[in-house]
Parts: structure tokens; sequence; C-alpha cells
């Protein structure tokens, strides 16, 4: 995943996912802000994702959240903790359970672009795993 302009990302129809980094501490977070929130300097860069990570949560939506995701319904939706040390939200594969090791890729829903994660190898350290 690479952004297409510096600091773009899905939310503006760019296929990225991306993070801030504090030029000062080295704290990394998802959410866009002006400062960082763990030492308060102003000096942040924005990093694309390489969108691989682990899955922490996922459920399934059978009511749509907004009229325009009607036509979708069900779907899945999964938090991910990236390789990178962010979570983030995002739409999710059939078969993608908690522990998967997951790709992300895109998809788009109407007029919306998201996130999509399907599963790229096996669990990380879920019972199965644990043999
Ligand atoms: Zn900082």
């Amino acid at each position: 995943m690479t952004a297409h302009a510096y600091g773009d990302d899905w939310t503006s129809g760019v296929e990225a996912i991306v993070f801030e980094t504090c030029d000062t501490c080295r704290s990394h977070w998802y959410f866009a802000r002006n400062r960082c929130p763990a030492c308060g300097a102003a000096t942040v860069t924005r990093v694309p994702s390489r969108g691989e990570g682990t899955v922490c949560a996922v459920t399934s939506v059978s009511r749509a959240p907004a009229p325009e995701l009607r036509a979708f319904v069900p779907y899945r939706v999964a938090l991910i903790d990236l390789d990178e040390g962010v979570r983030v939200m995002g739409h999710a594969g059939d078969g993608v359970m908690i522990g998967n090791r997951v790709r992300g890729a895109y998809r788009r829903l109407g007029t919306v672009l998201v996130p999509f994660f399907t599963a790229s190898g096996s669990l990380r350290d879920g019972p199965e795993n644990s043999r």
C-alpha cells in the first residue's frame, strides 16, 4: 500500500492507510492530530502503512449504520493491529478470525472506499497454533 499523495488515505478516496509518528518521541497513532498525544510536540509525520497485521476483533454488521450502506449488509468489520503498532478498523472477508494474519486491500461500497482485510496466513498465537 502506497499513498498516491503525501498523507492522503482511504478517507479521501486514496487506497492507503496512513498513521502518524512523533518526530520527537517516536510515538505513533492512527487518528490524525496536530500534536503528539504522548509528549505534546507539534512535529508529526504521516506514514503509509504496509497494510499487514493481526486481527484483534471481528463482528458482523447486519443493520446498516447509514442508508447508503443498506445494500451491502450483512458485512464483516474487524479491528486490526497493524504491524507498525497502530489499531485500525476495516471490513473483513469471510473466514477472517481473531488471531489471523491479514493483508489490507480496498473495496468500494457505493461511493465510499473502505479498507478490506483478508487472511494472509495462519493464526498467530491462537490456540490452534500452539501445538
Ligand atoms: Zn511525542
